[in-house]
């Protein structure tokens, strides 16, 4: 078995999402905003948890619609017709609550543009109608994001953009290999480990990061480990929702290239070398080079690279490095 294979759904990523990007038909006027890649790809993966957090709080099917209206200084969830109903205190107290039992989610899909479920620029009205610029966050998804700043939080919409779907692909199975590998055996070496399999992620993502997070790990011993545990995963979920650069990238390639030299013939160092910079200047994505540099991990085997997650983050079959 490998990696990333799972013997059954109860073993799969966690991860949370709104139920009408899963096609739940919860929405208002009793439709879905089922999302193809969520629903096709992403399901063989991870094992859904669904919560419409309107249904919740106990509003029907069909339902009339809300919104967002800022009132005294505080966006405040109210029906969209006479603003007389206001759902925000009941639905704050439904999210910390089920925040508080979602500690094993890895990610939360949540739906685009809702006054409840959005991750940002929810539309934001004043009284007079008109709406405030650069909007706000859904009121559900705005608790979510607080009680758990380290979870990978994505918009269904944003999921179609190739780069924003890799960065959170890549956020989820992170999460997930840091509570597999760490969470449940508290150690020095649980965090050493994992650390340096993350070393040439942490490059990509983040050069700075890379450099504290270095410093963090060669202080451990100064740490009470529950407390490191959070500090430590707080900075990994931050640096890697950084999006990985074609420069980061490049010099990632070229270090893991340097592996190889005393194992590849002058012949094969520029064909590789050649590969990195058709990638580095655009003409080529990075599966490429990456495809010669594992065909030459295979050929002359390293157990440090062998370990690293850059070169297998997530199942290939997801096909997330084709347009990058
Ligand atoms: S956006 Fe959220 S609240 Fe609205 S229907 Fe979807 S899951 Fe329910």
């Amino acid at each position: 078995m490998t990696r990333f294979e799972t013997a059954d759904s109860e073993r799969r990523i966690p991860v949370g999402i709104s139920a009408c990007v899963l096609g739940e038909q919860v929405r208002f006027d009793g439709g879905h905003k089922r999302n193809r890649f969520v629903t096709d790809e992403l399901a063989k993966y991870v094992r859904f948890r669904p919560v419409c957090p309107e249904m919740a709080i106990g509003l029907p099917v069909p339902r009339p619609t809300v919104r967002l209206v800022l009132t005294e200084n505080e966006p405040r969830l109210v029906d969209s017709k006479h603003g007389q109903q206001d759902y925000t205190r009941q639905m704050q107290a439904f999210a910390e609550k089920h925040a508080s039992g979602l500690n094993e989610l890895c990610g939360f899909v949540v739906c685009a543009k809702s006054p409840t479920c959005g991750m940002e620029r929810v539309k934001l009205y004043i009284p007079n109608g008109n709406t405030v610029p650069g909007g706000t966050v859904g009121v559900f998804t705005q608790k979510l994001m607080t009680a758990m700043p380290w979870l990978p939080v994505e918009e269904d919409g944003r999921l179609q953009d190739p780069v924003l779907r890799e960065n959170f692909v890549f956020r989820i199975y992170a999460l997930h290999d840091f509570y597999q590998s760490v969470a449940q055996r508290l150690s020095l070496d649980a965090f050493i480990k994992f650390h340096s399999r993350y070393k040439f992620v942490l490059m990509a993502h983040c050069p700075a990061a890379y450099k504290a997070m270095g410093q963090l790990v060669a202080g451990i011993k100064n740490w009470d480990l529950d407390e490191f545990f959070t500090e430590y995963r707080q900075q990994l979920m931050d640096a890697l929702r950084q999006r990985a650069n074609r420069r980061n990238n490049t010099n990632v390639l070229m270090h893991l290239q340097g592996y190889f030299k005393r194992s590849l013939t002058s012949r094969q160092k520029q064909e590789l070398h050649d590969l990195i910079q058709s990638y580095r200047l655009g003409h080529q994505p990075i599966l490429v080079p990456l495809a010669l540099i594992k065909h030459y991990l295979k050929e002359y085997p390293d157990p440090y690279l062998q370990l690293q997650t850059f070169l297998n983050p997530y199942p290939e079959e997801l096909k997330l490095r084709y347009g990058l």
